[in-house]
């Protein structure tokens, strides 16, 4: 296996960890339910009651198994909470004190911590590698004229891919109309299932006030910005650490840049390393969320799921490559070939943070951009560009209006492709964050931001699949860059790049 090349292993890895997950998926009529004494694993019920003084309070079905968990969950009272289990063989159990209801977990599932290690430690580089790396490129761009250059082209290219993206979901969504593929019944059961999931994350209150939103990209306390990993307010500090490096004396000025390219450079010799665990890791996140994941909740949002993911397919398979030969000479076949690592690091971590690392060691190494032009625009790609996040709030809103009976106006379209653009910008590199900033989206064309509940149940896999091309996109403009400057090199061979893991 060893003798394979790194990406190779790491794709094996995936495809066994889904064949792994699959086999050793969570039963989802298996339940275990513990009591202060006892606890006991329950199969194939026929019907679940929670009772309290003498009175039913709800009851679910045989295919219910979220739902029971998230009721008893949510129920705060438990004092005198009796939950009486109806089996399919007619015989009845009953459960007092009950402490907790849980899923049955499986290995697939109980091998995650290994893959949660390996993003914690790509994590670990990311933001030390952002400052580092973003002080030094600022600092070799020689003069602020050249940095306005380049980060106006940087961010000019940003804004095109986001408008495309986010037009291509809205086409997507209008012409499959996956909101009126949905039964009210299946609408009904949604909500009710994921009402409180959804209501946790309208309480975190995310707004969309331009001001306050270009105010705070300001840090107060960039070590505090550091502490935090709020990578707007890193990028703003080392951008002008860099800048304003080069006015000093150059003796001073070269020893603050010789330590921040000695860590910058350490970090990515850290990332080859750590990429020797990807195979594994990638396996054992992939198993655990296969393995997790409802595949009945897929069935009911299937054309919902199939829109994102063709919207996303569009954009990575057409508009990247078309602006790859617009822009370049570079063979898109050569191109994706150099983002299999990425892709897979993308794909199983759900974090554009966590697969900087990758992104930024690819990019140089095989792809030939160099150093001051991807370590800067790369950490900049990774904290405003998210094509693919921008693109699936697009669709995910105008899903949720469809199912709530609205009909959007032209105006209301367009404003969807303004918010979603800079709701993008605003969403953190790591997971999950996209589904929060949708917030902003709905409330800006006056959809009911519950209906953020309508999705929550499948947003683990399409945030797996929107993190591939929020990541493709920062490697494209890095060489599109690159490229407009005159400063691209040669694509590495496969086996040469591969040397230097
Ligand atoms: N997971 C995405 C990323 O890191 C962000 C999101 O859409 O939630 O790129």
């Amino acid at each position: 296996m060893h003798r394979l090349p790194l990406h190779t292993r790491i794709i094996i890895g995936l495809i066994l960890g889904a064949v792994f997950g699959v086999i050793f998926g969570i039963n989802p009529h298996k339940l275990e339910i513990s009591a202060k004494t006892q606890s006991e694993a329950i199969e194939n019920w026929s019907e679940v009651s929670f009772i309290k003084k003498d009175t039913v309070l709800k009851s679910f079905g045989h295919n219910d198994q979220l739902g029971i968990i998230k009721y008893f969950k949510s129920t705060k009272d438990k004092k005198d909470l009796i939950l009486k289990v109806k089996l399919s063989d007619g015989t009845e159990k009953i459960f007092e004190n009950t402490v907790s209801v849980e899923k049955v977990k499986t290995i697939g599932v109980l091998l995650r911590p290994v893959g949660d290690i390996f993003v914690r430690l790509l994590n670990m580089i990311a933001v030390p590698l952002v400052l580092a790396s973003l002080i030094v490129g600022a600092a070799s761009l020689t003069d602020l004229k050249h940095i306005a250059k380049i980060g106006g082209k940087t961010l000019g290219f940003y804004a095109l891919t986001a408008v495309v993206a986010i037009t291509i979901g809205l086409a997507c969504a209008n012409i499959i109309q996956p909101g009126n593929m949905i039964s009210p019944d299946a609408k009904e059961r949604l909500m009710e299932t994921y009402q409180e999931d959804a209501q946790a994350k309208i309480e975190q209150n995310v707004d969309l006030d331009l001001v306050s939103f270009l105010v705070n990209i300001v840090p107060k306390n960039p070590f505090k910005a550091i502490a935090d990993g709020d990578f707007l307010q890193i990028v703003f500090f080392a951008i002008l650490t860099g800048v304003f490096l080069v006015q000093i004396s150059k003796e001073k000025a070269q020893h603050v840049i010789n330590f921040f390219a000695g860590l910058s450079e350490t970090m990515i010799v850290l990332v080859e390393k750590i990429m020797i665990v990807a195979p594994y890791a990638v396996f054992t996140l992939i198993a655990a969320t296969v393995a997790e994941f409802g595949f009945g909740i897929l069935q009911t949002l299937i054309w919902y799921s199939l829109t994102v993911v063709l919207g996303l397919s569009i954009l990575t398979f057409v508009e990247y490559p078309a602006l790859l030969k617009i822009f370049t000479k570079i063979s898109v076949i050569d191109f994706f070939r150099a983002q299999k690592q990425v892709l897979a690091v993308a794909f199983s971590t759900s974090s554009s943070a966590a697969t900087l690392p990758v992104t930024m060691d690819v990019c140089e190494k095989r792809l030939g951009v160099p150093n001051k032009i991807a370590s800067f625009v790369l950490p900049l790609g990774t904290t405003v560009n998210m094509d693919g996040t921008a693109l699936y709030q697009a669709v995910a809103a105008v899903f949720i209006a469809q199912v709530y009976g609205f009909d959007l106006t032209l105006t209301q379209q367009l404003t969807i492709v303004l918010t979603a653009a800079l709701a993008a910008i605003g969403t953190a590199p790591v997971p999950g964050i996209g589904l929060i900033m949708l917030i902003i989206v709905l409330k800006s064309i006056g959809v009911p931001e519950e209906g953020i509940a309508l999705i929550i149940g499948v947003d683990r896999i399409l945030d797996m699949c929107r993190t591939v091309p929020n990541v493709i996109a920062d490697s494209l403009a890095c060489v599109v860059i690159a490229n407009s400057e005159g400063e691209l090199g040669e694509i590495k061979p496969e086996a040469e790049y591969e040397g230097a893991m």
